[in-house]
């Protein structure tokens, strides 16, 4: 991914009066083909579509006051939401309500390339990261789920998620390099191997959000560098604490001692059950992925047993 992709704009009323205008033109000139329509009306898509309708509507009024908001999508002349990225949303409703004539939107990825980027509107929160945003769309999931977020037990429920997140994705920000203070005093007969673990973990799959979580084991054969037994513990949970698929997890803690400690050889054996795989789908209760990464002097076959042989 480009650097570009990144970009976000935050978007004025001015900016939005502005694309507003230029979709109502649009509206009027390419799904009406300049027809006056008796009963034209615009349904914004919830949630972001209602603002941008409001906006679009005040412009196509310029040109034909007939035109009117409705609350029904099966009287919408046209569809209105705020973004289209990949125009599967507006697609839906187009295919579901065919007696409209077109779906627009005021960022319109699709058919306009330039439209890159993350955009933000000024119904949105600026930071993506503020709590009371994120709280809303748990309340939103908690909804989603059948569940009523105004009942007692839930009330105070996104407030504890948000936190809880913040605590189970602590490990964004961080790189191993930062904990890895090596020190070369004890470490100049050191030359056998040493063995760490096993470190519990916590982590959640990329895929399914849902946790796996497991033990570690470290090894390395230090050259000249050893580093305290406490920073390994900081490390697991440094590449642990995010988004994770356990092969990454397990090949990021290996580079990064590589990296830091520049040993002979290092080796790190993950040990993991997966709540994805564990309560859904496949569902292969209480079964255990193991993934490894050797380097350096720890690939030779007598260093890989002897490790295995202390891990077990
Ligand atoms: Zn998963």
């Amino acid at each position: 991914m480009t650097d570009k992709l990144f970009l976000t704009q935050y978007l004025t009323l001015r900016d939005v009066a502005v694309r507003a205008e230029r979709v109502a033109k649009t509206i009027t000139d390419e799904a009406l083909h300049g027809q006056r329509l008796f009963h034209p009306a615009v349904y914004g898509i919830p949630r972001g579509g209602i603002p941008a309708a409001f906006a679009v509507l005040h412009a196509l009024r310029e040109d034909n006051p007939a035109w009117d908001m409705t609350d029904d999508p099966e009287k919408a002349t046209i569809f209105i939401d705020d973004i289209i990225d990949s125009g599967e949303t507006i697609g839906r409703y187009l295919k579901k309500y065919p007696q409209a004539v077109g779906g627009y939107a005021l960022v319109d990825k699709v058919r306009n390339p330039c439209d890159e980027g993350w955009f933000v509107f000024p119904w949105e929160a600026k930071d993506g990261k503020d709590d009371e945003g994120i709280r809303a769309n748990i309340t939103r999931l908690l909804q989603y789920i059948g569940d009523d977020p105004n009942r007692e037990g839930l009330l105070e429920t996104p407030a504890r998620v948000e936190k809880a997140y913040r605590e189970w994705f602590s490990g964004y920000g961080h790189e191993g390099a930062e904990v890895l203070k090596t020190f070369e005093d004890g470490a100049e007969k050191t030359d056998e191997m040493i063995v760490v673990g096993p470190i519990s973990f916590y982590s959640h799959c990329e895929h399914h959000m849902a946790p796996f979580f497991g033990s570690v084991h470290i090894a390395y054969i230090p050259d000249g560098k050893i580093v305290g037994l406490s920073k390994f513990a900081r490390l697991v949970e440094i590449y642990s604490r995010r988004l994770q698929v356990q092969e990454r997890l397990t090949t990021q803690i290996a580079e990064s001692l590589q990296e830091g400690l520049c040993p002979k050889g290092v080796a790190v054996l993950v040990k993991a059950r997966h709540l994805c795989m564990e309560s859904r789908g496949a569902k292969s209760i209480g079964s255990t992925t193991t993934t490894s990464k050797l380097l350096g002097a720890m690939k030779t076959s007598e260093a890989r047993s002897e490790f295995l042989r202390l891990c077990a």
